[in-house]
C-alpha cells in the first residue's frame, strides 16, 4: 500500500474554524513555496497569480509547513480544536 493510498483511509471531523491561515499577502511574495511541494496530503497549490491556495480540512497535523516556512507571519498554526481534525487509519 502507498503513502498516498495510507493517507486516503484517515477520516477527519472537521473544525468549522480553519486551524491553519495563510496570510496571502507575504505568500504572493514568497520565491519558494516550499508548503506546495513538502504538504504530505498536497493542500497548498499555487495559482496562477502567485498566490497559494489552501484547504485545511484534510490537514494531518503534521507541522512540516509550519517547519519549513520562513516567513514570520505567513502561516498562523494551531491544532483543531478539542476532539476534532485528522483520524488517522493504517488500516
Ligand atoms: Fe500539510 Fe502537514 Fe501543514 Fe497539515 S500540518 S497543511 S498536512 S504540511
Amino acid at each position: 500500500e502507498s503513502i498516498d493510498e495510507r493517507i486516503a483511509n484517515n477520516t477527519f471531523f472537521v473544525d468549522s474554524k480553519a486551524h491553519i491561515v495563510l496570510d496571502g499577502s507575504i505568500c504572493k511574495d514568497c520565491s519558494d513555496k516550499v508548503c506546495v511541494t513538502a504538504c504530505p496530503a498536497q493542500l497548498f497549490v499555487e495559482l496562477y497569480d502567485g498566490t497559494v491556495g489552501f484547504n485545511y480540512e484534510h490537514c494531518l497535523e503534521c507541522g512540516t509547513c509550519l517547519i519549513l516556512c520562513s516567513h514570520d507571519g505567513a502561516l498562523k498554526w494551531n491544532y483543531p480544536r478539542s476532539g476534532q481534525g485528522v483520524n488517522f487509519s493504517y488500516g
